[in-house]
């Protein structure tokens, strides 16, 4: 079975991932949607929202799933036994980023990392983006699935 874990903040799900990991079960068995845990970074929405906000908006499809966890993902990666690190490419700052991360996982882990190219209609999107249209109060539900809501 090919398993892939998409790993990220999520703080919060937004158009942009949604469309990723959508996009990801057509290529993977089972794609583990992975929120890393950094204890030095402040999030607008709890650890507990974050996943809230994401198991809803796959609710129907169950080869779809949502983890927490901490440390390396590569050693995360080899806990669970996945051998794919699914990731997004919105532009050329992504991918010199994505680069350096994939090189070093690949020195530290023989897990391959799966990059997907954003939709052309959500490759603007990103979660500060979000973050920061919810802080001036601008309408943000048009950037994030239905199950995402600032309380
Ligand atoms: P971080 O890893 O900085 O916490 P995120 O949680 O926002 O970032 O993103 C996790 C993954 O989702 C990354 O691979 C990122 O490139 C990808 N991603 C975020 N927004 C989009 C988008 N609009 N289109 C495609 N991929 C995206």
């Amino acid at each position: 079975m090919r398993r892939a874990i998409f790993p990220g903040s999520f703080d919060p799900l937004t158009l942009g991932h949604y469309d990723i990991i959508k996009r990801g079960v057509t290529l993977f068995d089972e794609v583990i949607v992975a929120i890393g845990v950094n204890a030095d970074k402040k999030y607008m929405f709890s650890l507990e929202e974050r996943k809230q906000f994401i198991e809803e908006a796959f609710t129907d499809e169950p080869r779809i799933k949502v983890v927490i966890y901490k440390g390396l993902t590569v050693d995360f990666c080899k806990e669970i036994d996945v051998e794919f690190i699914l990731r997004g490419l919105r532009n050329p700052a992504d991918f010199e980023f994505e680069k350096a991360i994939a090189h070093t996982n690949r020195d530290l882990a023989p897990i391959e990392t799966v990059f997907l190219l954003t939709s052309a209609k959500t490759s603007y999107i990103a979660s500060s983006i979000v973050r920061d249209v919810i802080r001036n109060n601008g309408d943000y539900t048009k950037l994030v699935p239905k199950s995402v809501r600032h309380k």
